[in-house]
């Protein structure tokens, strides 16, 4: 069993090391959150008073953070831990955050001898307690393998991207997809209603033809056409439309570096944005449906 180091105990962060705790890791937990700190040490890791003393001795060095600017600050900026990493020590970072701050750390690391990878999920919180995530990782290959020991223990699905950054670009890609899926299914399925169809109808019938996709299969965002999904609970719980508004800001970076042409990404952020600023941002994502609701009146 190995020694980790998890900074960063939030929603996805959380979970994700008390899996860890679980599967008999050796953890020592960073947050600025005592909260969150306390959670996890009921379910046994050990809590340290600074990210620079949890890295110290650890054989694996992950984090869950917001955004790149914390990932940045926590390797080489003001909390600048790396110097107390040591040389055989794997980091791991886990966040969802831009390629090339990804890349930036990747290179700060390296330049002092320490290996990186950089290991977004998909799956959300759901997954991160079921320890069923997918990790999508950039980096070598052999620090990818080296990589399993810990998160074969947070997930089921294990994808090799390419090089550094590429474990980014490819979460970006996805998510990119899945906002304009959930976009389009919104407004097919509230032209269905305004015309007349019951929306579960029109689920079932989209679901066996062409038009079937991940949101109508295992998300509607119809309230009340599927049970146990956000839509059916007031869009609560889920995957927060502040968090898609800014991977689909990510997404548009990317394709601006890239001269990429994505009219659709383009679009969805604009909505989401939208969305987002009429005070939905802690809504689960699926809640775009209600852009396209009519209301009474
Ligand atoms: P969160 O806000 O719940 O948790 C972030 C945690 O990081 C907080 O506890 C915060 O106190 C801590 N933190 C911030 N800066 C820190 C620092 N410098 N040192 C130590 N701790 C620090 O966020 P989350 O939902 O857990 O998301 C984390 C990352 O995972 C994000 O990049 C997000 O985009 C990504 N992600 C989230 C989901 C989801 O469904 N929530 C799904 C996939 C990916």
């Amino acid at each position: 069993m190995a020694k980790v180091a998890f900074i960063g105990l939030g929603n996805m962060g959380g979970p994700m090391a008390i899996n860890l705790v679980k599967a008999g890791h050796a953890v020592t937990a960073f947050d600025l959150s005592a909260a969150a700190l306390a959670q996890v040490k009921v379910e046994g890791a050990a809590v340290a008073a600074t990210a620079a003393e949890a890295v110290t001795d650890a054989e694996f060095v992950i984090s869950m953070l917001p955004a790149g600017k914390h990932v940045l600050g926590l390797y080489l900026g003001e909390q600048g831990v790396a110097g107390n990493i040591s040389k055989d020590a794997l980091v791991i970072d886990c966040s969802t955050i831009d390629a090339d701050s990804a890349r930036k750390v990747g290179a700060g690391l390296c330049a002092q001898g320490i290996a990186f990878i950089d290991a977004p999920v998909s799956g959300g919180v759901g997954g991160a307690k079921a320890g069923t995530l997918t990790f999508i990782v950039g980096g070598e290959a052999a620090h990818f393998e080296r990589a399993k020991t810990v998160l074969g223990n947070m997930g089921k699905n294990l994808f090799h991207a390419g090089d550094v950054g590429a474990g980014q670009v490819a979460k970006i890609c996805n998510n990119m997809l899945l906002s304009i899926l959930m976009v389009g299914t919104s407004e097919a399925l509230q032209m269905g209603v305004d015309n007349g169809l019951d929306p579960k109808v029109l689920s079932d019938i989209m679901l066996k033809s062409s038009g079937r996709n991940w949101t109508l299969e295992l998300y509607n965002p119809c309230p009340d056409v599927m049970p146990n999904v956000p839509s059916s609970n007031g869009y609560q719980g889920g995957f927060m439309v502040d968090l898609m508004a800014k991977d689909l800001g990510l997404a548009l970076e990317a394709a601006m570096q890239s001269n990429s042409s994505t009219p659709m990404g383009a679009l969805a952020r604009s909505l989401y944005v939208a969305h987002q600023r009429a005070g939905n941002g802690k809504l689960d994502f699926s809640s775009i449906f209600k852009l396209f609701e009519k209301k009474a009146g």
